[in-house]
């Protein structure tokens, strides 16, 4: 049997509105019944909180799978285009058609989202799918790997880590979206060559703030401490660094400590709503990134390895070749680099890889056109964080080593279909070409 898991998609029968309209309506289901279990999951793999599992777990899918649902006789249309006096008399449009099956690898630190936002686009686009969730989120995976087959049809899940995701990425699927890492990303790439598979790839990388001396501090701050301790920082596009005008370093610094204290009181280990780091091997990698950073520690610092607890820590000047100032943090850690102006902010921005997101706090359009101007980024939001995830109309993704390819909303349901261009004449006239 090949990835097509036999006659799912070759029956022709995904192929119809109704098919795909059913599944959509599956996964909302599972989402509506099963909430509690997915919370549970959810608690048990990272110490989320139920409100957080919502706000960014449960509640994006549900938005993105209500979206797909809206828009899919829209979505399905052929798409008319002109036709050129040469060929005229014709009719041309785009047809989308489905691809067949489609490999979803996800990470852990989103692990129902990661999953289900691919999905919603790879249904409605009348595909069927393999799905390998994240070993390191074995709550969720469990969860998804029992519930997922009940509600939706024409999806089966490998369970695993690498030599399973090995396995798979042998064989020959007509599409794989990974979510993950650089360094995986490009084993990922690698496999897929061997059997012309594209991929689309959702990486990570560093992405940076600028802020500069115009902005509201207190509102710049607890807006970036608000994006910096969602599932404890361990957030694809949270911000990863902070470029600050040096004449409102200390002031920032300042705002960013009350920041902490009005989310999570003086003592954030005691805080219900602060998620907890995924696992020992990333709490000791996180501790080591405060080691030799060069900088001062003006906020937290305090770590514990058994309740896998850091505090919301911020790391004032450190050095720009420090693994603090190289790797992404992908935890509750946030460096502030002084800049003296924007034009040194963008130096900074262009001197290394193209960032997944990038994010400026200013009170002044023009500051932000030109960095926007002068940089380049997956995504980018202005005077907050985050928000660019949720609107489903804006393609998500990344450019340059922070992956390639788009989904969410329309972008999601394209990638996953063949865009089929299609020209249809009459036999009459015969005209001589
Ligand atoms: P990861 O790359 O370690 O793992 C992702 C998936 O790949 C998992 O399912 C894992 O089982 C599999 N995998 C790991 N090593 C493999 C190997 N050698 N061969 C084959 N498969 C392998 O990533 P992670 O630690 O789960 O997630 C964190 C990373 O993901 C961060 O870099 C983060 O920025 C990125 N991320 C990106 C997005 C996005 O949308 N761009 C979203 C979330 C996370």
């Amino acid at each position: 049997m090949g990835p097509r898991g036999g006659t799912d998609f070759e029956s022709g029968r995904t192929r119809s509105a109704d098919w795909r309209r059913r599944q959509l309506d599956g996964l909302l289901d599972l989402l509506a019944n099963e909430e509690q279990a997915i919370q549970a999951a959810l608690e048990a793999d990272l110490g989320k909180s139920a409100f957080e599992a919502w706000l960014t777990d449960v509640g994006p899918c549900v938005a993105e799978v209500r979206h797909a649902k809206d828009h899919l006789e829209q979505w399905m249309k052929p798409r008319s285009v002109s036709s050129p006096l040469v060929v005229q008399p014709a009719r041309s449009a785009v047809q989308p058609e489905p691809l067949a099956t489609v490999l979803i690898i996800a990470p852990w630190n989103y692990p129902l989202q990661l999953v289900v936002n691919p999905l919603a686009g790879v249904l409605a686009a009348g595909n069927t799918a393999v799905v390998k969730p994240s070993e390191l989120a074995p709550a969720t995976s469990a969860v998804l790997a029992e519930m997922l087959p009940r509600y939706v049809d024409g999806v089966h899940v490998v369970e695993g880590a690498v030599p399973e995701t090995t396995e798979l990425l042998a064989l020959p699927f007509d599409h794989i979206l990974f979510t993950g890492s650089t360094e995986v990303g490009r084993i990922v790439m690698r496999a897929a060559a061997d059997n012309f598979v594209p991929v689309t790839l959702e990486l990570g990388g560093k992405s940076p703030v600028v802020v500069d001396e115009t902005v509201d501090l207190p509102t710049a701050a607890r807006r970036i401490m608000w994006g910096m301790l969602l599932n404890a920082g361990q957030t694809c596009i949270a911000p990863d660094y902070c470029l600050v005008d040096r004449l409102v370093v200390d002031r920032f610094v300042a705002e960013l400590a009350e920041a902490v204290t009005a989310f999570h009181g003086a003592d954030p280990r005691q805080s219900g709503d602060l998620a907890r780091i995924v696992n020992g091997r990333h709490h000791s990698r996180l501790t080591g990134l405060l080691e030799d950073h060069g900088g001062t520690v003006a906020v937290g610092g305090q770590a514990d390895a058994d309740d896998r607890h850091l505090a919301p820590t911020v790391v004032v000047d450190p050095n720009p070749e420090s693994p603090l100032m190289q790797e992404e943090i992908f935890g509750p850690i946030r460096p502030v680099v002084p800049v003296d102006g924007v034009h040194d902010a963008i130096d900074f921005i262009r001197s290394r890889p193209k960032p997944l997101a990038l994010y400026v706090f200013t009170d002044e359009r023009a500051v932000a056109d030109r960095v926007l101007a002068a940089t380049s980024s997956g995504s980018a939001c202005i005077n907050h964080v985050l928000l660019q995830v949720a609107v489903p109309d804006l393609p998500f993704g990344g450019v340059g080593p922070a992956g390639m390819g788009r989904y969410h909303g329309q972008a999601g349901f394209d990638a996953m279909s063949n865009l089929r261009s299609v020209v249809r004449k009459p036999l009459r006239p015969d005209l001589d070409l």
